[in-house]
């Protein structure tokens, strides 16, 4: 039988086809299967249904993170104080270090941390595949978790075939035969998790021939993957060849592209992303932290949204990065002036803004306007009821609930998420997920799980040294050691 469930008397965030955010106050929201499909005042409630109160409460769109790692729960809070560099160096190649149970709880636990913070709907660049097993537990832990998601697979960045405190060793076959069959195999046989949880393609290494690069694109293009997803930021660290041109000249750049960061880039690259449909994701704070520049995503002439990149160094929210891009992209504006002699007579951006990129500007990157990223009727019921009467949120939410969401809510304000017509989140907890096989876990099984899981790959992480992973880098990537400076 489908379910129904309604929301009732909420205040919803309605997005028109322009993208303008209205707030109907006291109106419900009935939720048919996986569909939105009645939004008014005091709708009838069919029986059966289930009912969740939302009076004095704010109904957003789910929010949408386009460019993420699920996989590294194990690794944090190790690489908040670590620029790119030591990071890629000590945290990016330790999937060395995970079995494929060890993926299986990581990406289990950055899924549920991220519907806890209200985010329905994830890009998963996942460049962390040592075997197909290593991918396969990545699938089924996306597909038990609830989240709506694009599993991006993608080759190990630096992809290693031993690592100890002496030695380290670069595999000669960095694109093997076996996952690039696994790969289409997976796109020609998705979705999965009843349908959502599709294919992408992660991919960086643009050092290989022309001809093999387009010949990747084209096979999975062909093969359905919904997205291509790259790295891109122009730097002493990343280089400081233009991946936009090669993707151009190559003939490659199209509306499928999320581009993640894509800063550091001239006016002329981005206007080639934004002229093919190109899509970006602004990864903020991890932008700030790891010294790849301004974030882009709120510049004019940029298909923008938003990731959290890494839950490894920051909080898995959507909203917290929302607000670190309106701040920085002000900072940005502002400094111009300031370091003239001059004053902003207003700000470069406002709060719906960035809240459009959590939500709309995420489904339009993804391929899927018109299907998400707006509460409307025919859409996905991709949802989050967000407490408007916390500490935090009184006075706000009332004056401005766009304002009060996008600028004073915080995870623990975030009371309900549903995805795709099923409650995930429910007065402020977690839902148990159900494994394949029908085992259920309750969130605190699942910590208990990956406590097991990060001392059992710290137990491995012991016995390697970075120090070699990141030499070996500088050669791999041709980082000129002169360029890497003291901050002053
Ligand atoms: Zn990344």
């Amino acid at each position: 039988m489908t379910s129904t469930i309604i929301l009732k008397g909420g205040t919803v965030l309605y997005h028109d086809d322009a993208d303008n955010v209205t707030a109907l106050k006291d109106t419900d929201v009935l939720v048919t299967g996986n569909l939105i499909t009645e939004i008014g005042k005091n709708i009838n409630v069919p029986p059966g249904t289930t009912v969740i109160d939302c009076h004095g409460k704010i109904i957003s769109p789910g929010f949408i993170d386009t460019h993420h790692h699920m996989w590294q729960t194990q690794l944090k809070g190790r690489h908040m104080d670590e620029t790119l560099l030591e990071y890629m160096a000590s945290g990016n190649p330790q999937s060395f270090n995970y079995t494929p149970e060890d993926m299986f709880w990581g990406q289990l636990g950055g899924c549920l941390e991220a519907i806890d913070a209200g985010t329905t709907f994830v890009l998963d660049h996942s460049h962390s595949i040592y075997t197909a097993e290593h991918a396969t537990q990545c699938l089924a832990a996306s597909s038990a978790s609830g989240l709506r998601l694009i599993y991006a697979y993608s080759a190990v960045s630096i992809p290693l075939t031993s690592w100890t405190k002496d030695s380290i060793m670069l595999s000669s076959d960095i694109l093997p035969a076996w996952s690039l069959d696994q790969l289409e195999a997976l796109a020609t046989s998705q979705p999965f998790g009843n349908g959502r949880v599709t294919i992408g393609l992660g991919f960086d290494f643009f050092f290989l021939p022309r001809e093999i690069i387009i010949g990747i694109f084209n096979r999975f293009r062909k093969a359905g993957v919904k997205v291509i997803t790259c790295h891109v930021s122009k730097n002493a660290v990343c280089g400081t060849g233009s991946i936009v041109t090669l993707l151009h000249e190559y003939g490659l750049l199209g509306p499928d592209i999320v581009l993640s960061h894509a800063t550091g880039l001239t006016p002329d690259e981005h206007a080639l992303l934004y002229s093919a449909g190109a899509n970006v994701s602004s990864t903020p704070t991890s932008e700030a932290q790891m010294g790849l520049g301004w974030p882009v995503a709120l510049h004019s002439g940029v298909h923008g949204s938003l990731g959290v990149d890494s839950h490894a160094f920051c909080e898995s929210s959507i909203l917290s990065e929302a607000r670190t891009l309106l701040l920085l992209a002000r900072q940005e504006g502002n400094l111009k002036l300031l370091e003239r002699g001059e004053f902003p007579q207003r700000l470069v951006a406002r709060a719906r803004d960035a809240f459009n990129l959590a939500t709309v500007g995420g489904a339009r990157a993804l391929g899927m306007e018109g299907k998400i990223g707006r509460v409307r009727v025919g859409y996905l019921a991709d949802l989050v009821v967000v407490d408007g009467r916390s500490p935090a949120m009184s006075g706000v939410a009332e004056w401005d609930p766009v304002v009060a969401v996008l600028g004073h809510s915080s995870v623990r304000d975030v009371e309900t998420v549903i995805v795709d017509g099923v409650v995930r989140k429910k007065d402020g907890k977690l839902v148990a997920v159900e494994l394949e096989g029908g085992e259920r876990l309750g969130w605190e099984a699942v910590a208990e799980k990956l406590a097991t899981s990060r001392e059992e790959v710290q137990e491995r992480i012991a016995t390697v040294e970075v120090g070699l992973a990141k030499k070996l880098l500088m050669g791999m990537w041709h980082i000129d050691e002169n360029k890497i400076k003291a901050v002053a």
